[in-house]
């Protein structure tokens, strides 16, 4: 389209680069928030989405790590409600934390894959795919993810890590 520009975040092409990205996001959101069908992928693409614009929503260190793990949490542990309860209480707490190099592949899908959805099957299909699609983006920092998470599990999950055992 005339006038495109690409995303420095996501890299998608799309008018008005980063703000035309975001506006988006935006569309989305609204969608998932007065659509129940779509509610269920809210926390998938919201972490997918800051870890493809971390100049924005990973400026801290805590936020960084907030949607490193959280997207860790929606891949790797099914989006277990408890995981997210633990790494939520795990960054109320004063965490030393270091933040990571930012990298500069984040994946080949964005948020326009998951914007052209026609339902709300397909709108799920969709950020599950690019999800996981950024998630192996980060194959450098998934290790660092899953520590993370180990270690609010240790702090937090008593019953959770106990259960695991046995
Ligand atoms: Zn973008």
């Amino acid at each position: 389209m005339l006038g495109e520009e690409r995303c420095a975040g996501c890299g998608a092409m799309i008018l008005g680069a980063e703000l035309g990205c975001q506006a988006v996001w935006d569309e989305i959101s609204i969608m998932i928030y007065t659509h129940p069908a779509y509610a269920a992928s809210h926390d998938l693409a919201f972490d997918a989405y800051c870890m493809q614009h971390p100049e924005k929503y990973g400026r801290s260190a805590k936020s960084y790590a907030a949607h490193l793990t959280r997207l860790c949490c929606g891949i790797e542990y099914q989006a277990d409600p408890g995981v997210y309860a633990i790494i939520r209480q795990w960054l109320d707490g004063k965490v030393p934390l270091e933040k990571p190099a930012l990298l500069r592949e984040r994946g080949q899908l964005t948020v326009l894959e998951v914007y052209a959805a026609s339902d709300a099957a397909e709108f799920r299909q969709r950020v599950q795919a690019w999800a996981e699609n950024v998630w192996q983006a980060y194959h450098e920092q998934q290790a660092l993810a899953r520590q993370w998470i180990e270690l609010a599990s240790l702090l937090y999950g008593q019953n959770r890590v106990s259960s695991r055992r046995r």
